[in-house]
């Protein structure tokens, strides 16, 4: 196979980034790369999706991860677990796993999966600050996205299915393959999941997740997990708290400890941000001069400095995002070339996952969740966009009787993925989305 024939394919299959970021995987291929990291490392608190694929879908993984190399000509994949992972696996550190593939083992802290860290933390090097990793000669993809790759190359699969942790405050906590665009209450119906008074739901982590509605949500290509969580505990009362209430709060309370900045992983890393002084920049100054906060550009959103450092019950995060707001408006990103210097202290501040959890309020929640297999759903509803880029343009019209891996949407000019019917049934449009159902 050719660079180009591998990049259609994986465009066609509707690849998009699996861990949560959904950029469109074909996006990422390029020349002269030197390592290919296969990301298992499930950085965040109660997330069991990659443990359970890994365990029983390496050898497509791994497929997937080999294609790209071959094609690429990169010399060296790296599958990425942490410690606790691999003891789970029965892995060790430098196992062979093909001619070019080997286990690298990484230090059960967080928050090692965010792309920046897991580059350094599996290569030792550094990207440059708003540099993309193939400037550092690295391809970063999920394992469930090297999944992807490998059922499209070995089966022509499209992707219309999702690996999902269901977990937090539920009885028993499963892993699951679902259909795209399963109604997360049909989901929850299902397996008597309840939502009491007093609990949100998150699709995502703990740290990273989004609160979303139960009641309208869908699986998409990025949900990697569906938690119930009470509304009392940190990691769900810092994601109800807006940039407004931060900077009223920082104004007054704020100490300038600076350990928010003392614990940022991109901070720690090198990268010219601190948190403690965009905390302190008035949104008024921001709104007038954007480049004030353009170092906000370099955060991962990873809420450490939040959920962990904060002892003034500020979010740094929610200012920082409100910041990421004010740069897309002003089409402002980080541009300096900076050579970036990794702290000293680095190996030190880095955060246990036990102290993580505790931090966030969900240790208790944490249980190694069962592997229930594949089920089907009789109704789907699929946006149209589930990436990043431009959404998919319907491709079938009000009524069309559609089957499982039929295209339903095309890719739009540009930065883009198609969209595949993920059960067979008759399709109704949608503002933004296609619902399909099957008649039981
Ligand atoms: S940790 Fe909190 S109090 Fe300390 S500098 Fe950061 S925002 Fe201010
Ligand atoms: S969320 Fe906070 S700690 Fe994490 S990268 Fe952003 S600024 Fe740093």
């Amino acid at each position: 196979m050719d660079f180009e024939t591998l990049k259609r394919q994986m465009q066609e299959a509707g690849i998009a980034g699996a861990g949560g970021a959904g950029f469109p995987s074909y996006g990422k291929l390029s020349e002269g790369l030197k390592v290919l990291l296969v990301n298992g490392s499930e950085c965040e608190p109660l997330l069991y999706t990659d443990f359970h694929l890994l365990k029983r879908e390496l050898s497509t993984v791994l497929s997937g991860a080999e294609t790209v190399a071959e094609v690429l000509g990169i010399p060296e994949v790296l599958l990425c677990i942490k410690a606790h992972t691999a003891e789970q696996l029965s892995r060790k550190d430098g196992e062979p796993l093909s001619s070019r593939a080997r286990v690298k083992i990484l230090p059960d802290v967080y928050p090692v999966g965010d792309e920046v860290s897991l580059i350094y933390q599996a290569t030792g090097k550094v990207v440059a600050p708003g540099a993309l990793p193939k400037t550092a000669g690295v391809l970063v993809f999920n394992a469930e996205t090297a999944y992807n790759i490998g059922q499209k190359v070995l089966r022509g699969e499209n992707v219309t299915e999702k690996w999902v942790t269901v977990g937090g405050a539920v009885e028993a906590p499963f892993v699951v393959r679902v259909p795209l665009g399963t109604p997360v209450s049909d989901l929850f119906a299902r397996h008597s999941v309840a939502v009491p008074e007093g609990y949100a739901v998150l699709d995502g982590g703990p740290s990273m997740g989004k609160l979303i509605d139960p009641e309208r949500a869908v699986v998409t290509k990025t949900t990697k997990a569906i938690l119930v969580l009470p509304e009392s505990i940190e990691a769900v009362r810092s994601k109800r708290m807006d940039a407004e209430m931060s900077v009223a709060r920082a104004e007054t309370a704020c100490c300038q400890c600076t350990h928010c900045t003392d614990v940022c992983p991109r901070a720690l890393l090198g990268y010219p941000i601190e948190p403690h002084k965009l905390v302190r920049t008035s949104p008024q100054a921001a709104e007038a001069d954007a480049s004030l906060v353009l170092a906000a550009s370099l955060c991962c959103g990873c809420g450490l400095c939040t959920d962990f450092a904060c002892c003034q019950g500020i979010s740094p995060k929610a200012v920082i995002d409100h910041y990421k707001t004010v740069l897309k408006r002003h089409n402002l990103r980080f541009g300096a070339r900076v050579t970036p210097k990794v702290s000293a202290e680095r190996e030190y501040r880095m955060i246990p996952v036990e102290r993580w959890k505790k931090a966030l309020g969900v240790a208790k929640f944490d249980k190694l969740p069962r592997f229930l297999g594949e089920e089907s759903y009789s109704r789907v509803e699929l946006p149209l966009l589930q990436s990043i880029g431009a959404p998919a343009l319907p491709a079938v019209e009000n009524g069309a009787k559609v089957e499982r891996g039929q295209i339903i949407a095309n890719a739009a000019e540009g930065l883009s993925l198609p969209l595949h019917a993920s059960i067979a049934g008759t399709v109704r449009i949608l503002g933004g989305a296609i619902e399909i159902e099957r008649k039981e």
